[in-house]
């Protein structure tokens, strides 16, 4: 007997690995509240029942996006138990409560004081086509209980007490699981990400948090590579979903990797996406992208130094000894790094989909700033000069920002911190922990694929 329960064991392990296989996805579970949808608790299950389980059960009892229901055929049983009549309805279209309620055998007087009090809760002119309502109805025919779901976590009862009837909200248990992704990236990201079955507003959170170091136009490759780990909120009976944060992204562009960490740094209220270093993924183009220089002309109209006549001055220069080091003003790939008329030496910098800056009249370019190459915010691009059209030795910046060329001293651009001392050692804990996390899933899915391998000879014996 007990080798026989370990081969059903077996066999739901490997069932379980078959659709973890397909979906190419786990759910890293909380053993301690286990819902239906955690494998562990579907293997038992099978034991508990032993043979006559159709395979088909089982899957349907794992399947993440449709587990079954238990709670519905729990109240059921409960309502019969204090021999009440439940019934569930569902409000049809051009339908208000009242006429639903009327409906399904409330008396008139009953309905009203039902709704007036879930009123007090519960905006009850908004109530939608669909909406379940699960009422209970006494045997001599009153109303004794309504009950909604008012959003994910929550509940509105309404109780009959006497005649009269009281409201109120009950937070519905919840469960929240972890999930992890990866793809390799053929045609877009959001493709990619949604052939993993991730859900579309994660992808576009996703691309959101990614915006400020990549330009998802131009710098996507064939071959290129995504992974993502992020929470799922399941309501108590496995129904319903509710998306959650992404605790981890990864992209890999060109071979190139770039990680961010979904984290709340010590003293601040709000989470926010940072690279390994503690740089915040929300940088902020420098307004003065040298050191130790004067602004000279500021952005705006004025009469032209050579030219002699009034024109739009559609950036800002800033006054400094030639040679003097100028820096990229934020993460980005150069776009062009060569001469250009009037500009003389001239770099333009690609940020992310929105923003460029551009800097002119530099005597040289730094190392390596070549076209496609990639720098980091503060790295050395060039060195201030005179060349092309001037009278003297400046760097002339402008900032564009979706093609037009924006005042940077007005710049309003997210802060992107960087953390350091103790708040970057937090960090570094918090960092540490997501990665067990992550491993920790990993690891259950290279199991379960190792079981999944051997289960044929099992199944043979
Ligand atoms: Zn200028």
């Amino acid at each position: 007997m007990k080798q026989y329960r370990l081969h059903i064991y077996a066999i739901g392990i490997f069932v379980a690995g078959l659709i973890v296989g397909l979906s190419n996805m786990i759910f890293t579970d909380e053993p301690q509240t286990a819902p239906a949808v955690v494998q562990e608790v579907v293997t038992e299950t099978i034991v508990d029942e032993v043979s006559d389980t159709p395979v088909e059960t089982v899957i349907s009892n794992v399947a993440a996006d449709e587990p079954l229901g238990l709670t519905e055929t729990m109240s059921l049983s409960a309502e019969n138990n204090d021999e009440t009549y439940a019934k569930e309805i569902r409000i049809k279209s051009g339908q208000g409560l009242m006429d639903a309620l009327l409906n399904n055998g409330a008396e008139r007087g009953d309905a009203f004081n039902a709704i007036n009090s879930l009123g007090d809760l519960y905006n009850v002119r908004k109530i939608q086509v669909g909406q379940l309502l699960n009422a209970a109805y006494s045997p001599s025919g009153d109303l004794v209980r309504l009950s909604l779901q008012k959003d994910f976590d929550h509940r509105i009862n309404v109780e009959r007490e006497g005649d009269i009837y009281k409201s109120t909200v009950e937070e519905l248990a919840t469960q929240t699981i972890t999930r992890h992704a990866s793809g390799i990236i053929e045609d877009s990201l959001f493709l990619a990400a949604q052939r993993q079955g991730l859900p579309q507003i994660t992808i576009v959170e996703l691309i959101r948090i990614f915006s400020y170091d990549v330009d998802f136009q131009r710098e996507m490759r064939k071959g290129d590579q995504f992974e993502i780990f992020y929470e799922r909120t399941l309501s108590e009976d496995g129904r319903r979903v509710r998306e959650g944060n992404i605790l981890f992204a990864k992209l890999i562009l060109s071979g190139k990797e770039i990680n961010l960490y979904r984290h709340t740094p010590d003293n601040s209220d709000y989470a926010e996406y940072f690279h390994e270093d503690g740089q915040s993924s929300k940088k902020a183009l420098m307004k003065t992208p040298i050191e130790g220089a004067r602004l000279s002309s500021n952005y705006g109209r004025r009469k032209h130094p050579v030219l002699g006549y009034t024109r739009m001055h559609k950036g800002v220069d800033f006054s400094a000894p030639t040679g003097t080091p100028i820096m990229a003003a934020g993460d980005g790939v150069v776009e062009r790094s060569s001469w250009f008329g009037s500009f003389g030496n001239y770099v333009r910098l690609r940020h992310n989909g929105s923003y460029k800056t551009i800097y002119a009249h530099m005597s040289k370019y730094g190392r390596g700033i070549k076209k496609g190459a990639r720098v980091r915010q503060g790295q050395i691009i060039g060195y201030v000069g005179a060349t092309g059209r001037v009278t003297g030795r400046h760097l002339h910046y402008e900032v564009y920002k979706d093609g037009t060329q924006v005042n940077p001293m007005n710049l309003k651009m997210p802060s992107g911190i960087k953390l350091a001392g103790a708040p970057f050692e937090s960090f570094k804990v918090a960092m540490t922990t997501t990665n067990t996390q992550i491993d920790e899933t990993k690891s259950h899915i290279l199991l379960t694929k190792a079981i999944t391998e051997q289960a044929p000879s099992i199944s043979a014996e």
